[in-house]
Order: structure tokens, then sequence, then C-alpha cells
């Protein structure tokens, strides 16, 4: 059964609610299991004869109309009584993790728990625990380290090369950044780099959600909690997307469990735990109690080397694919913080070259990543700054701007420090007249004029301007 089954089942079973009410709901559907499907036949089952007469004789065709809303090529549902055959886990659970020499196949998986046929609880439990698929691109190797991810960079590197039996130094790691810097990356490394005494698993909160719902529907919760808690070290990815209350109190158990046993939890999210809200409080603080690390936005140093290494690996598969130096400069330099967009402008310019064979350009890149660019955030510039800026300048000081001298050495400096005040912010003229010592707005407009036609002749005066115009962007 798939994610999907599931979900539909869940609303169908939402539908079927809303229709008959709660009361009714609990008393006849509460117990009620979707075993999986064959062609037009949904196949449902309940744990008692009297369950299924009833629902049979009363509700079968609500059944299958709520179905239909869903899936609108069902025309049967089939009902059975469920054996009472105990469910319980294989004896021995084990988690593969020995460093294959092929990456592919080092997906951690468990033996042992074939999943049987769709439904059941063994594949709900082989589910939860199988882990979330690795990206074998996402290694120590390829993580480049700059100044925003030094300490996330050490934390996981400890992490990932202690032993059983080591001391854990820092319990739960906890690795927090905006999106698109690096933290799946980092815990994917962190997971390959597991070695086969200790067993690595790593979750995103969703599949730690899903095989939670997924256990507690197969009642088989004890067994998967018992599993879980066989992991030396649990790795859980975007966590704040986990929710919902039975959800959370079963992560503070495990949380719990694991860190006491001396076991590693290594989690990542896109805020502090401080910021986690919908998490419990004791959860947050239990979170805190580690070490909390923040990934800063990717500067563009690292972004330039994140973008070789990128590039290099690229060749590898491509080896038509040159990018210039002054393009990948041009990349480093323009496109956002984020990695996930640096990745993106470089597939668009692979995508490029490959479709139309032409070698890459600067010309061409400024075309294929446009909608990348960061927007420039023109920096703000303060009257203050203008001012402080044009004293010094021409030496005179702050206040003899503001005065109402009226000798040469000052007017003009108060005239070119107007002028900047119109041109590099968006003050009013009467507000800039008022921050120059309470003047009118036309001594301003006199002001601006006057620099505006003396730049157009004077070009030693219109180079001290754009020095000062860059002191202040700058
Ligand atoms: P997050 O999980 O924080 O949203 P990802 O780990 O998915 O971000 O990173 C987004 C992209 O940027 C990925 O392609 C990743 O490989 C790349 N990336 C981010 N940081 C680095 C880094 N330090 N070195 C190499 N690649 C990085
Ligand atoms: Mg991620």
């Amino acid at each position: 059964m798939t994610h999907m089954d599931l979900d539909r089942w869940s609303r169908v079973k939402d539908r079927l609610r809303a229709e008959v009410g709660d009361d009714v709901y609990a008393s006849w559907f509460a117990r009620m299991e979707l075993d999986g499907s064959e062609g037009d036949t949904v196949k449902l089952s309940v744990p008692t004869r009297f369950l299924k007469s009833w629902i049979q004789s009363h509700y079968a065709e609500r059944v299958l109309a709520c179905w239909q809303a869903e899936q609108p090529n069902f025309s049967r549902v089939e009902l059975t009584v469920r054996s009472a055959v105990i469910r319980t886990l294989p004896s021995k659970i084990k988690v593969m993790e020995t460093p294959a020499p092929q990456r592919e196949n080092r997906e951690i998986k468990l033996n042992g728990a074939q999943p049987r046929n769709g439904a059941g609880p063994i594949s709900a439990v082989h589910e939860a625990l199988g882990g979330s698929p690795l990206d074998p691109r996402l290694t120590f190797e390829t993580f480049v380290v700059g100044r925003s991810n030094t300490l996330a960079h050490a934390a996981a590197k400890q992490v990932a090369q202690a032993r059983r039996g080591d001391l854990v130094m820092f319990n739960p790691l906890y690795i927090h950044a905006g999106v698109g810097l690096g933290k799946t990356h980092l815990l994917q490394s962190l997971a390959w780099a597991g070695n086969a005494e200790r067993k690595v698993l790593y979750l995103t909160a969703e599949k730690f959600m899903y095989g939670f719902v997924a256990a507690l529907r197969a009642q088989t919760a004890l067994a998967f909690k018992e599993a879980l808690r066989t992991i030396d070290v649990l790795v859980i990815d975007d966590l704040q997307f986990l929710q919902g209350r039975s959800t959370q109190a079963e992560f503070c158990h495990t949380l719990n469990a694991l860190i006491d046993a001396g076991r590693q939890v290594v989690i990542a999210a896109d805020r502090p735990p401080s910021d986690l809200e919908s998490l419990d409080e004791r959860v947050r603080s239990r979170l805190a109690g580690g070490l909390v690390v923040e990934m800063g936005s990717l500067g563009e140093e690292l972004r330039l080397e994140i973008l070789k290494c990128r590039a290099a690996a690229a060749r590898q598969h491509h080896p038509d694919f040159d990018v210039p130096a002054p393009v990948i400069e041009f990349i480093a330099r323009t496109v956002t913080h984020n990695g996930r967009d640096l990745e993106g402008a470089l597939n668009r310019l692979l995508a490029h070259s490959k479709l139309t064979g032409q070698p890459v350009t600067l010309e061409m890149a400024e075309r294929e990543v446009r909608d990348l660019i960061r927007p420039q955030e023109p920096k703000r510039v303060k009257i203050e700054d203008i001012q402080r800026v044009v004293a010094r300048q021409y030496n005179v000081s702050r206040s003899d701007l503001l005065s109402s001298r009226r000798t040469a050495n000052v007017v003009r400096p108060r005239q070119v420090a107007m002028y900047l005040a119109k041109t590099l912010t968006l003050r009013s003229l009467p507000e800039i007249g008022r921050r120059f010592g309470g003047r009118d707005h036309t001594t301003v407009l006199h002001a601006v004029r006057k620099i505006e036609n003396l730049v157009n002749t004077d070009s030693a005066l219109a180079e001290e301007i754009e020095l000062l115009k860059r002191q202040l962007q700058e």
C-alpha cells in the first residue's frame, strides 16, 4: 500500500465521519482498516463478525459512495473479518550499514523485513524504519566548508566519526538554517558516513510522522517504538514539519529514550528550537539542551566554491560542458544565497548548452539565470551619513553644514550634501531642509539645481561627487 492509498483512506474516513457523525463513526468504523485494493474492489477489514454484518447491512452504500468520491473507479467494497493472529515483528530487525562499494546500494535498509504483499505491520515498520532515501551526491566530500557553516560541519563530522561506546559530546545536535543552505546535504553526509557498527537512520519529520501513524493503524506502535530505539544515530530532517499531538508525544519519548540511552540524535530545522511554536515546551527545551548551531547564508566565496565543484562534477558526465571562470563568477556574485538556485542556475546552463550545442558565454548566462538574480537591494543611505562623509571630505564640521554661515568654504559642501540627500534618499525637499538646520525647501531646491548644473560643466566636481556616492553606497 502506498502513501497515497493511506492518504486517500484517511480522506475517506473523514468523509464518512462527517456524514454519519462522530458517535456513529466511533461505534462502527473506528476499527475499520484498509487492507488494499484490486481492480474495482477496495478491501476493508474489521475485527469482529458482528461489525462486519452491521456495516454491511446498514452502511455498505455509504462506505462505497465515500470511496467513489475519492476514487471513482471503485465499484465494490469487500469487507472481511481480520484474523485474530497476534501481529508481531520478526525477531530481529537489522539495519544494514556496511560500507558497500556502490553508493547506490548503500541506502539504509532493513533486512529480513520484506514488505509482505502491501499492508501489514511488518511493512509499516519497514517503511517507517527504512529511512528516507539518501542522495548519493550529498556527502562530506562534496560539502564545501566556509565561514557560515564551519561549526555545523565540524559538529556533523565529529558525530559521524564517533564510534559506538564513545562519549556522546553534544546531544542532540541541532542544526538550523534557512532554505537551501545545506542542512539536508550535511545530514545526509552524516548518514552516509555511518559505519558498520553503528546504525544510522535518516528520516524526514514527515517520514517519522507517517511511520508512526502507519504503525498505529497497524497496531504495532509498540514494536515500532522498540525498533526505533535500536538505532545508534537518529537523524531527523525538517523538524519544523512535525505536527500532531500524538506524533509529538511519541517524538518526545523517542528523543528522551535515545538520549538517555546515550544514542546520538541529530536534527535539522529551518528555525531554532525556541521558534518551533507548535512543539511542546518540554521538547523544545530538550532540543535546546544539546548543541544548537546555525548555518548562515552562503557568502560569495562559498557560492563560488560550490559552483566550481558542481561544474567540475557535471563535466565528468558531460565533457563538453565548459563553464568559463567569468560565468561562474557572475553566477556566484548575482544569484541568491540559496544553494538550490545555484544548482538551478548551473542546470539551466547545462540544459541550454546540451540543447543548442552552443558554448556557455556570459551573455547566455545572463539571459538564462535572469530570474534567479537576487534583487540588488540598494543600500539605504542616511542623511546623517551624507553629512558626516561630506564634512570629512571638505574638512568642515557637521555643525558648519547645519549652521547659517554663508562663507564659501561651507556653502559649497552644504549644497553638495543637500544634492546627495536628494539623489540618494527618498526624503522630500522640506524634510531635507529640516534636517539641514531648518532650511526652507526652496533653499534645498536651489542647491540641488546648482550642483546639477555644475556637474555638467565641472568634471572635477562631477568626479568628486561620484566618489562621495560610492563611499556612501558601499
Ligand atoms: P536545505 O536542506 O538547507 O534546504 P540543501 O542541503 O538541500 O538545503 O541544499 C540545497 C542545495 O545547495 C543542494 O544542492 C546542496 O548540495 C547545495 N549546498 C548547500 N550548501 C552546500 C555546501 N556547503 N557545499 C556544497 N553544496 C551545498
Ligand atoms: Mg532540506
